[in-house]
């Protein structure tokens, strides 16, 4: 049991949740290293929710909501840290959820349709009684995507997404959403909106954005998406990494 005094400890809960993932046996040897990168940074832009990913977060969720088949692409550090706020999400932008492992394996796959099941969540694709073909006719394990998700779909959220899976993303010609922690990885620069926040601070914050948003013009949603520039958002992404106290 962690203190609520203790100065890290929002971010002792999550390195919790890893722990707890890691036990029931759904996380790839890797994710802790992952998740530990993304702590660094988060620890860079002082843990909290800067403007620049807030302007992601709006035309994100703008381009969701305009999309016919928008998916929102969960592994396993994405299950463990924010699983029923990834339901809330796209019960709210109308997507589908679909498991996409960059290591992927029967057991990890069962135990994540598992557990989205067991939080009310029926319909999750990518599980192993799905239909899984191969993106671009890439036979390779990171081009794997369900007929009904990611493969027929046109705007992604692929967050904590290695930049090889991303980049088979991008030239099968899917609109890419990401949300990452480090405006210098290979997929942040790859994607088209780049939200560089914690995963446990954006999702629900893109669910209140979705209720919002959803009452507006599509014209105005349509504006939003065309005047974003993502490079230009990352500079300014970069330039709240704090170096000095
Ligand atoms: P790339 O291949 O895109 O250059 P990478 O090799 O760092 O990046 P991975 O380690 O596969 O890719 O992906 C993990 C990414 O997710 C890292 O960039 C990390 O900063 C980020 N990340 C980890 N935990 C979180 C989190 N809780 N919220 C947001 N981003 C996170």
């Amino acid at each position: 049991m962690i203190p609520k005094s203790h100065p890290r400890y929002e971010s002792l809960l999550l390195r919790e949740k890893m722990v707890n993932a890691a036990k029931k046996g759904y996380l790839a040897d890797s994710a802790m290293i992952a998740h530990g990168r993304g702590e660094a940074f988060d620890y860079l832009i002082g843990e909290r929710t800067t403007f620049p990913a807030k302007r992601a977060m709006y035309v994100a969720v703008a381009a969701l909501l305009l999309s016919n088949n928008p998916v929102l692409s969960v592994n396993g550090n994405t299950t463990a840290l924010v699983c029923d706020e990834i339901i809330e999400l796209a019960q709210e932008v109308n997507a589908k959820i679909e498991i996409n492992l960059f290591y992927r394996t029967d057991e990890r796959v069962k135990i994540i349709s598992q557990l989205y099941k067991d939080h009310g969540y029926k319909d999750i694709l990518g599980t192993l009684d799905d239909d899984i073909i191969y993106l671009n006719d890439i036979k390779n394990s990171r081009a794997t995507a369900s007929r009904t998700g990611i493969f027929s779909a046109d705007t992604i959220l692929v967050p904590l997404e290695d930049g090889d899976r991303a980049e088979i993303l991008k030239k099968s010609g899917k609109n890419i959403i990401t949300i990452d922690l480090n405006p210098l990885s290979r997929t942040s620069k790859m994607s088209d909106v780049s939200i560089m926040d914690n995963i446990v601070r954006a999702v629900p914050f893109m669910t209140k954005i979705a209720k919002d948003l959803k009452t507006q013009d599509k014209a105005v949603l349509l504006e939003m998406v065309h005047e974003f520039d993502n490079e230009e958002n990352l500079k300014e992404s970069l330039q709240q990494i704090r170096l000095k106290e």
